[in-house]
Protein backbone atom coordinates (compact mmCIF):
# COMPACT_ATOMS: atom_id res chain seq x y z
CA UNK A 1 0.00 0.00 0.00
CA UNK A 2 1.15 3.61 -0.90
CA UNK A 3 0.59 6.03 1.69
CA UNK A 4 -2.68 8.89 0.61
CA UNK A 5 -3.38 11.94 1.43
CA UNK A 6 -6.33 11.86 4.25
CA UNK A 7 -8.29 14.77 1.65
CA UNK A 8 -10.36 18.20 2.35
CA UNK A 9 -11.68 17.57 -0.42
CA UNK A 10 -14.14 13.79 0.06
CA UNK A 11 -15.19 12.57 -3.83
CA UNK A 12 -14.10 15.63 -5.03
CA UNK A 13 -10.89 16.18 -7.99
CA UNK A 14 -8.48 18.83 -7.11
CA UNK A 15 -6.18 20.65 -9.52
CA UNK A 16 -2.67 20.47 -8.70
CA UNK A 17 -1.10 23.99 -7.80
CA UNK A 18 2.43 24.49 -9.76
CA UNK A 19 2.66 28.53 -7.81
CA UNK A 20 1.28 31.71 -7.14
CA UNK A 21 2.34 35.29 -7.92
CA UNK A 22 0.27 38.15 -5.63
CA UNK A 23 -3.35 37.52 -6.11
CA UNK A 24 -2.95 34.76 -8.89
CA UNK A 25 -2.81 30.95 -8.73
CA UNK A 26 -1.88 28.84 -11.21
CA UNK A 27 -2.24 24.90 -11.82
CA UNK A 28 -0.32 22.10 -13.51
CA UNK A 29 -2.59 22.45 -16.63
CA UNK A 30 -1.57 26.15 -16.78
CA UNK A 31 -4.81 27.81 -15.70
CA UNK A 32 -5.09 30.88 -14.09
CA UNK A 33 -6.86 31.66 -10.84
CA UNK A 34 -7.59 34.59 -9.35
CA UNK A 35 -7.56 33.89 -5.10
CA UNK A 36 -10.42 36.14 -4.10
CA UNK A 37 -10.15 34.23 -0.88
CA UNK A 38 -7.02 34.41 0.01
CA UNK A 39 -7.42 30.63 0.59
CA UNK A 40 -9.01 30.94 4.05
CA UNK A 41 -8.18 34.55 4.58
CA UNK A 42 -4.90 33.96 4.89
CA UNK A 43 -2.97 35.78 2.40
CA UNK A 44 -2.14 39.52 2.98
CA UNK A 45 1.12 40.01 0.92
CA UNK A 46 0.32 38.04 -1.68
CA UNK A 47 1.44 34.72 -3.11
CA UNK A 48 4.77 34.06 -4.31
CA UNK A 49 7.33 36.97 -2.19
CA UNK A 50 10.64 35.78 -2.64
CA UNK A 51 11.38 38.67 -0.01
CA UNK A 52 9.69 36.43 2.67
CA UNK A 53 11.38 33.03 1.16
CA UNK A 54 14.55 34.34 1.55
CA UNK A 55 13.99 35.59 5.06
CA UNK A 56 12.41 31.96 6.24
CA UNK A 57 15.97 30.47 4.15
CA UNK A 58 18.19 32.73 5.93
CA UNK A 59 16.82 31.90 9.03
CA UNK A 60 16.35 27.84 8.65
CA UNK A 61 20.21 28.39 7.11
CA UNK A 62 21.36 29.92 10.35
CA UNK A 63 19.49 28.19 13.01
CA UNK A 64 16.04 26.44 12.45
CA UNK A 65 14.90 25.88 15.86
CA UNK A 66 15.53 26.78 19.46
CA UNK A 67 13.33 25.62 22.39
CA UNK A 68 11.74 28.97 23.39
CA UNK A 69 12.78 27.92 26.84
CA UNK A 70 16.11 28.00 26.46
CA UNK A 71 17.43 30.94 23.67
CA UNK A 72 15.79 34.21 22.77
CA UNK A 73 15.96 34.71 19.37
CA UNK A 74 16.85 38.22 17.45
CA UNK A 75 13.78 37.43 14.70
CA UNK A 76 11.44 37.14 17.36
CA UNK A 77 12.87 40.45 19.08
CA UNK A 78 12.94 42.43 16.95
CA UNK A 79 9.61 41.17 15.17
CA UNK A 80 7.71 41.96 18.57
CA UNK A 81 9.88 45.52 18.84
CA UNK A 82 8.04 46.29 15.38
CA UNK A 83 5.02 44.99 15.78
CA UNK A 84 4.20 45.90 19.15
CA UNK A 85 3.71 50.46 18.54
CA UNK A 86 0.79 48.71 15.97
CA UNK A 87 -1.35 46.32 18.39
CA UNK A 88 -4.05 47.93 20.06
CA UNK A 89 -3.10 46.05 23.56
CA UNK A 90 -1.69 48.65 26.44
CA UNK A 91 1.79 47.54 27.02
CA UNK A 92 1.40 44.58 24.78
CA UNK A 93 3.56 41.21 25.66
CA UNK A 94 3.39 38.72 22.33
CA UNK A 95 3.06 35.16 22.93
CA UNK A 96 3.88 33.70 19.25
CA UNK A 97 1.89 29.91 18.67
CA UNK A 98 1.25 28.20 15.41
CA UNK A 99 -1.67 29.16 14.41
CA UNK A 100 -5.38 30.08 15.20
CA UNK A 101 -6.48 27.83 17.32
CA UNK A 102 -3.45 27.60 19.61
CA UNK A 103 -3.87 31.24 19.56
CA UNK A 104 -7.32 31.12 21.09
CA UNK A 105 -6.78 28.30 23.78
CA UNK A 106 -3.57 30.22 25.03
CA UNK A 107 -5.57 33.60 25.83
CA UNK A 108 -8.36 31.17 27.21
CA UNK A 109 -5.60 30.12 30.01
CA UNK A 110 -4.10 33.57 30.11
CA UNK A 111 -7.87 34.59 31.29
CA UNK A 112 -8.22 31.94 33.47
CA UNK A 113 -4.85 32.12 34.94
CA UNK A 114 -5.12 35.99 35.58
CA UNK A 115 -8.17 35.96 37.51
CA UNK A 116 -6.50 32.36 39.68
CA UNK A 117 -3.58 34.50 40.14
CA UNK A 118 -5.92 37.66 41.86
CA UNK A 119 -7.51 35.42 44.14
CA UNK A 120 -10.82 34.24 41.74
CA UNK A 121 -11.82 31.58 40.85
CA UNK A 122 -13.27 32.41 37.43
CA UNK A 123 -13.68 29.72 34.41
CA UNK A 124 -16.67 30.84 31.99
CA UNK A 125 -15.79 32.13 28.62
CA UNK A 126 -18.97 33.75 26.91
CA UNK A 127 -19.15 34.02 22.82
CA UNK A 128 -21.68 35.04 20.25
CA UNK A 129 -24.12 32.82 18.19
CA UNK A 130 -23.01 31.64 15.00
CA UNK A 131 -18.85 33.13 15.96
CA UNK A 132 -16.47 30.37 15.23
CA UNK A 133 -12.76 30.44 16.65
CA UNK A 134 -10.89 27.43 16.02
CA UNK A 135 -11.45 23.61 16.11
CA UNK A 136 -9.60 22.54 19.32
CA UNK A 137 -11.57 21.64 21.98
CA UNK A 138 -11.78 24.93 24.30
CA UNK A 139 -12.20 27.10 20.76
CA UNK A 140 -14.64 24.90 19.98
CA UNK A 141 -16.47 24.62 22.86
CA UNK A 142 -16.25 29.03 22.85
CA UNK A 143 -17.74 28.63 19.36
CA UNK A 144 -21.46 29.28 18.47
CA UNK A 145 -21.15 27.00 15.64
CA UNK A 146 -24.48 24.23 16.47
CA UNK A 147 -23.19 21.85 13.49
CA UNK A 148 -19.63 21.51 13.84
CA UNK A 149 -19.76 21.19 18.33
CA UNK A 150 -22.69 18.87 17.67
CA UNK A 151 -20.50 15.52 18.06
CA UNK A 152 -17.90 16.97 19.89
CA UNK A 153 -20.68 17.70 22.84
CA UNK A 154 -19.60 15.41 25.57
CA UNK A 155 -16.38 17.23 25.65
CA UNK A 156 -18.28 21.05 25.83
CA UNK A 157 -20.05 22.83 27.46
CA UNK A 158 -18.48 25.36 29.87
CA UNK A 159 -18.96 27.65 27.73
CA UNK A 160 -21.67 30.75 27.10
CA UNK A 161 -23.01 32.27 24.72
CA UNK A 162 -24.82 35.59 23.98
CA UNK A 163 -26.19 37.45 20.74
CA UNK A 164 -23.60 38.36 17.47
CA UNK A 165 -24.41 41.78 16.35
CA UNK A 166 -25.67 40.36 12.73
CA UNK A 167 -27.26 43.35 10.99
CA UNK A 168 -29.35 41.50 7.92
CA UNK A 169 -30.92 39.07 10.64
CA UNK A 170 -30.77 41.59 13.94
CA UNK A 171 -31.88 39.64 17.72
CA UNK A 172 -33.19 42.98 18.13
CA UNK A 173 -34.99 44.09 15.04
CA UNK A 174 -37.18 46.88 16.86
CA UNK A 175 -33.98 48.44 17.70
CA UNK A 176 -32.96 52.34 16.56
CA UNK A 177 -31.60 52.63 13.41
CA UNK A 178 -28.93 53.83 14.81
CA UNK A 179 -27.57 50.55 15.97
CA UNK A 180 -28.32 48.10 18.68
CA UNK A 181 -25.04 48.26 20.59
CA UNK A 182 -26.96 48.97 23.74
CA UNK A 183 -29.31 45.68 23.23
CA UNK A 184 -26.01 43.48 22.32
CA UNK A 185 -24.78 45.43 25.91
CA UNK A 186 -27.78 44.36 27.87
CA UNK A 187 -27.98 40.66 26.14
CA UNK A 188 -24.54 40.36 27.44
CA UNK A 189 -24.97 41.47 30.74
CA UNK A 190 -27.79 39.04 31.30
CA UNK A 191 -25.48 35.86 30.36
CA UNK A 192 -22.62 37.53 32.43
CA UNK A 193 -25.41 37.63 35.57
CA UNK A 194 -26.99 34.16 35.06
CA UNK A 195 -23.57 32.67 35.23
CA UNK A 196 -22.80 34.83 38.12
CA UNK A 197 -20.12 37.55 37.99
CA UNK A 198 -17.63 35.91 39.69
CA UNK A 199 -17.97 33.12 38.25
CA UNK A 200 -16.96 34.82 34.43
CA UNK A 201 -13.29 34.93 32.99
CA UNK A 202 -13.57 36.37 29.51
CA UNK A 203 -15.64 37.38 26.68
CA UNK A 204 -14.39 36.55 23.42
CA UNK A 205 -15.43 38.15 19.82
CA UNK A 206 -13.88 38.96 16.95
CA UNK A 207 -13.96 42.62 16.42
CA UNK A 208 -15.65 42.18 12.79
CA UNK A 209 -16.84 38.64 12.61
CA UNK A 210 -14.97 37.12 9.76
CA UNK A 211 -15.94 34.23 7.26
CA UNK A 212 -18.61 32.44 10.07
CA UNK A 213 -21.05 35.26 10.43
CA UNK A 214 -20.02 37.03 6.74
CA UNK A 215 -17.62 39.74 7.83
CA UNK A 216 -20.64 41.77 10.17
CA UNK A 217 -19.57 45.09 10.53
CA UNK A 218 -21.17 45.76 14.19
CA UNK A 219 -22.89 49.67 14.55
CA UNK A 220 -20.35 52.57 16.12
CA UNK A 221 -21.93 51.72 19.83
CA UNK A 222 -21.34 48.04 19.76
CA UNK A 223 -17.91 47.72 20.66
CA UNK A 224 -18.46 50.98 23.12
CA UNK A 225 -21.73 49.15 24.86
CA UNK A 226 -19.74 45.76 25.24
CA UNK A 227 -16.48 46.79 26.48
CA UNK A 228 -18.02 48.83 29.29
CA UNK A 229 -20.43 46.01 30.16
CA UNK A 230 -17.19 43.43 30.22
CA UNK A 231 -15.13 46.35 32.22
CA UNK A 232 -18.23 46.66 34.81
CA UNK A 233 -17.97 42.84 36.14
CA UNK A 234 -13.91 42.47 35.86
CA UNK A 235 -14.52 40.43 32.58
CA UNK A 236 -11.45 40.45 30.44
CA UNK A 237 -11.96 41.25 26.98
CA UNK A 238 -10.39 38.63 24.37
CA UNK A 239 -10.45 39.97 20.54
CA UNK A 240 -10.34 37.45 18.19
CA UNK A 241 -8.18 38.85 15.19
CA UNK A 242 -7.33 36.39 13.65
CA UNK A 243 -8.98 36.78 10.12
CA UNK A 244 -9.75 40.63 10.70
CA UNK A 245 -5.27 41.59 11.90
CA UNK A 246 -2.57 42.25 10.04
CA UNK A 247 -4.60 44.94 7.79
CA UNK A 248 -7.66 42.68 6.33
CA UNK A 249 -10.33 44.97 7.36
CA UNK A 250 -8.48 48.35 6.02
CA UNK A 251 -6.73 49.19 9.23
CA UNK A 252 -4.29 47.20 11.50
CA UNK A 253 -6.44 45.30 13.39
CA UNK A 254 -10.23 45.30 13.59
CA UNK A 255 -10.63 46.67 16.82
CA UNK A 256 -9.20 49.93 15.71
CA UNK A 257 -12.30 51.01 13.94
CA UNK A 258 -14.10 51.35 17.35
CA UNK A 259 -10.55 52.33 18.82
CA UNK A 260 -11.17 48.80 21.47
CA UNK A 261 -8.23 48.34 23.97
CA UNK A 262 -8.93 44.08 24.44
CA UNK A 263 -7.22 42.54 27.21
CA UNK A 264 -6.09 39.76 25.05
CA UNK A 265 -5.95 39.70 21.49
CA UNK A 266 -5.28 36.74 18.96
CA UNK A 267 -3.96 36.90 15.74
CA UNK A 268 -2.76 34.13 12.75
CA UNK A 269 -3.73 34.33 9.16
CA UNK A 270 -2.64 37.57 8.26
CA UNK A 271 0.51 37.58 10.49
CA UNK A 272 2.83 35.16 8.01
CA UNK A 273 0.54 35.71 5.31
CA UNK A 274 -0.21 31.61 5.09
CA UNK A 275 4.39 31.63 4.34
CA UNK A 276 4.24 30.14 7.88
CA UNK A 277 2.00 28.83 10.29
CA UNK A 278 2.26 31.61 12.91
CA UNK A 279 -0.68 32.74 15.30
CA UNK A 280 -0.08 34.99 18.42
CA UNK A 281 -1.58 36.02 21.59
CA UNK A 282 -1.04 39.03 22.94
CA UNK A 283 -2.08 40.19 26.41
CA UNK A 284 -1.47 43.80 28.41
CA UNK A 285 0.88 44.41 30.31
CA UNK A 286 -1.28 43.88 33.54
CA UNK A 287 -2.38 40.37 32.69
CA UNK A 288 1.30 39.40 31.59
CA UNK A 289 2.59 40.60 34.50
CA UNK A 290 -0.17 39.01 36.95
CA UNK A 291 -0.10 35.48 35.53
CA UNK A 292 4.31 35.71 35.01
CA UNK A 293 4.27 36.39 38.74
CA UNK A 294 1.96 33.38 39.66
CA UNK A 295 4.14 31.19 37.45
CA UNK A 296 2.20 30.65 34.59
CA UNK A 297 2.74 27.62 33.11
CA UNK A 298 2.22 27.04 29.20
CA UNK A 299 3.80 26.39 25.97
CA UNK A 300 3.71 24.43 22.62
CA UNK A 301 7.21 22.67 21.31
CA UNK A 302 6.88 25.01 18.18
CA UNK A 303 5.92 28.32 20.30
CA UNK A 304 8.26 31.23 19.83
CA UNK A 305 10.08 29.50 16.69
CA UNK A 306 12.60 31.65 15.34
CA UNK A 307 11.70 30.60 11.52
CA UNK A 308 8.18 31.81 12.07
CA UNK A 309 9.33 35.01 13.24
CA UNK A 310 11.40 35.65 10.61
CA UNK A 311 8.29 34.90 8.10
CA UNK A 312 6.45 37.24 10.48
CA UNK A 313 8.90 39.93 10.04
CA UNK A 314 9.48 39.44 6.21
CA UNK A 315 5.88 40.14 6.41
CA UNK A 316 5.26 42.64 8.30
CA UNK A 317 8.12 44.76 6.94
CA UNK A 318 6.06 44.24 3.25
CA UNK A 319 2.95 45.41 4.72
CA UNK A 320 4.76 48.84 6.09
CA UNK A 321 7.08 49.17 3.33
CA UNK A 322 3.98 48.59 0.55
CA UNK A 323 1.35 50.26 2.23
CA UNK A 324 -0.65 47.77 1.81
CA UNK A 325 -3.42 48.48 4.73
CA UNK A 326 -4.24 51.82 3.18
CA UNK A 327 -4.64 49.66 -0.12
CA UNK A 328 -6.87 47.31 1.59
CA UNK A 329 -9.55 49.96 2.40
CA UNK A 330 -9.12 51.02 -0.66
CA UNK A 331 -9.71 48.42 -2.69
CA UNK A 332 -12.49 47.13 -0.10
CA UNK A 333 -13.98 50.31 -1.20
CA UNK A 334 -14.22 49.18 -4.85
CA UNK A 335 -14.62 46.04 -3.98
CA UNK A 336 -18.18 46.81 -2.15
CA UNK A 337 -18.90 49.40 -4.85
CA UNK A 338 -18.80 46.93 -7.44
CA UNK A 339 -20.24 43.74 -5.49
CA UNK A 340 -23.20 46.08 -5.13
CA UNK A 341 -23.60 47.27 -8.79
CA UNK A 342 -23.35 44.00 -9.98
CA UNK A 343 -25.67 42.25 -7.38
CA UNK A 344 -27.29 44.99 -5.60
CA UNK A 345 -30.74 43.86 -7.61
CA UNK A 346 -30.35 40.05 -7.97
CA UNK A 347 -33.25 38.25 -6.22
CA UNK A 348 -31.62 35.64 -4.46
CA UNK A 349 -28.81 38.34 -2.83
CA UNK A 350 -30.27 39.56 0.35
CA UNK A 351 -27.18 41.32 1.83
CA UNK A 352 -23.64 42.59 0.66
CA UNK A 353 -21.42 43.57 3.61
CA UNK A 354 -18.10 43.92 4.85
CA UNK A 355 -15.04 46.12 5.44
CA UNK A 356 -11.75 46.73 3.78
CA UNK A 357 -10.73 43.52 2.31
CA UNK A 358 -13.32 41.20 3.95
CA UNK A 359 -16.58 41.00 2.16
CA UNK A 360 -19.71 38.79 2.37
CA UNK A 361 -22.45 38.35 0.26
CA UNK A 362 -25.49 36.55 1.86
CA UNK A 363 -27.52 34.45 -0.53
CA UNK A 364 -31.96 34.20 0.40
CA UNK A 365 -34.15 32.32 -1.38
CA UNK A 366 -36.73 35.08 -0.62
CA UNK A 367 -35.45 38.50 -0.21
CA UNK A 368 -38.74 39.22 1.43
CA UNK A 369 -38.88 36.94 4.17
CA UNK A 370 -34.80 36.33 4.44
CA UNK A 371 -35.79 32.90 4.17
CA UNK A 372 -32.47 30.59 3.30
CA UNK A 373 -32.46 28.02 1.07
CA UNK A 374 -32.73 24.68 2.12
CA UNK A 375 -29.01 23.15 3.07
CA UNK A 376 -29.70 20.22 1.04
CA UNK A 377 -29.54 22.45 -1.96
CA UNK A 378 -25.58 23.63 -1.10
CA UNK A 379 -26.09 26.95 -3.42
CA UNK A 380 -22.74 28.76 -1.66
CA UNK A 381 -20.60 25.54 -2.83
CA UNK A 382 -22.05 25.11 -6.61
CA UNK A 383 -21.56 28.98 -6.64
CA UNK A 384 -17.87 28.29 -5.04
CA UNK A 385 -17.75 25.24 -7.68
CA UNK A 386 -18.92 27.71 -10.76
CA UNK A 387 -16.62 30.78 -9.97
CA UNK A 388 -13.66 28.36 -9.96
CA UNK A 389 -14.59 27.43 -13.17
CA UNK A 390 -14.32 31.20 -14.38
CA UNK A 391 -11.06 31.65 -12.25
CA UNK A 392 -12.04 32.84 -9.04
CA UNK A 393 -11.29 31.04 -6.20
CA UNK A 394 -14.19 32.34 -3.29
CA UNK A 395 -14.96 30.87 0.65
CA UNK A 396 -18.70 29.64 1.43
CA UNK A 397 -19.71 29.39 4.88
CA UNK A 398 -23.11 29.38 6.64
CA UNK A 399 -24.80 31.78 8.59
CA UNK A 400 -27.89 32.57 9.71
CA UNK A 401 -27.16 32.81 13.52
CA UNK A 402 -26.21 29.21 14.60
CA UNK A 403 -24.16 28.59 11.33
CA UNK A 404 -26.13 25.55 10.31
CA UNK A 405 -28.41 27.46 7.55
CA UNK A 406 -27.72 29.81 5.20
CA UNK A 407 -25.43 30.63 2.16
CA UNK A 408 -22.43 33.09 2.48
CA UNK A 409 -19.85 33.75 -0.01
CA UNK A 410 -16.82 35.16 1.85
CA UNK A 411 -14.03 37.81 -0.71
CA UNK A 412 -10.62 38.09 1.35
CA UNK A 413 -7.82 38.88 -1.48
CA UNK A 414 -4.77 39.31 -1.10
CA UNK A 415 -4.29 43.07 -0.48
CA UNK A 416 -1.70 43.37 -3.16
CA UNK A 417 -4.97 42.21 -5.94
CA UNK A 418 -5.07 45.28 -8.20
CA UNK A 419 -8.13 47.28 -9.27
CA UNK A 420 -8.32 45.42 -12.94
CA UNK A 421 -8.31 42.43 -10.68
CA UNK A 422 -10.92 43.81 -8.19
CA UNK A 423 -13.01 43.95 -11.28
CA UNK A 424 -12.65 41.39 -12.46
CA UNK A 425 -13.74 39.21 -9.38
CA UNK A 426 -16.75 41.21 -8.75
CA UNK A 427 -17.84 39.68 -12.31
CA UNK A 428 -16.90 36.64 -12.39
CA UNK A 429 -18.66 36.12 -8.76
CA UNK A 430 -21.57 37.91 -10.05
CA UNK A 431 -21.42 35.47 -13.25
CA UNK A 432 -21.26 32.36 -11.06
CA UNK A 433 -24.29 33.78 -9.07
CA UNK A 434 -26.31 34.71 -12.14
CA UNK A 435 -25.15 30.83 -13.67
CA UNK A 436 -26.47 28.48 -10.76
CA UNK A 437 -29.54 31.33 -9.56
CA UNK A 438 -30.93 32.00 -13.22
N1 LIG B 1 -10.60 32.38 14.90
C1 LIG B 1 -11.08 32.83 13.75
C2 LIG B 1 -11.87 34.09 13.73
C3 LIG B 1 -10.85 32.15 12.55
O1 LIG B 1 -11.33 32.61 11.40
C4 LIG B 1 -10.08 30.96 12.60
C5 LIG B 1 -9.78 30.17 11.33
N2 LIG B 1 -10.68 30.26 10.33
C6 LIG B 1 -9.60 30.52 13.84
C7 LIG B 1 -9.87 31.25 14.96
C8 LIG B 1 -8.79 29.25 13.94
O2 LIG B 1 -7.57 29.40 13.32
P1 LIG B 1 -6.73 28.12 12.81
O3 LIG B 1 -7.54 27.50 11.72
O4 LIG B 1 -5.44 28.71 12.35
O5 LIG B 1 -6.55 27.21 13.97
Amino acid sequence: MTGAVFSRAAGRDLPVVAGGRGAELFDTTGRRYLDAAGGAIVVGIGHGSAEVADAIAAQARSVAYVHGSAFASPSLTEYVETLGPLLPVDDPYVYPVSGGSEAVETALKMARAYHLARGEDRSVVIGRTGAYHGNTRGALDVSGRDGLRAPYLPWLGSAARTTSPYEYRCSFPDSHPNGCGAQHAEALEQVIVAQGPQNVAAFIAEPIAGAALGACVPSADYWPAITEVCHRYGVLVIADEVMTGFGRTGRWFGSDHWGVRPDLLVAAKGAASGYWPLGLTVCSGEVHDTIQKAGFVHGFTYSHHAVGAAAGLAVLKILQRDGLVEAAAERGEQLGAELQKELGDHPHVGDIRGRGLLWAVELVADRETKAPFPRSERVAERIVAAAKERGVLLYHSTGCANGTEGDLLVFGPPLVITPAEVTEVAKGSANAIREILS
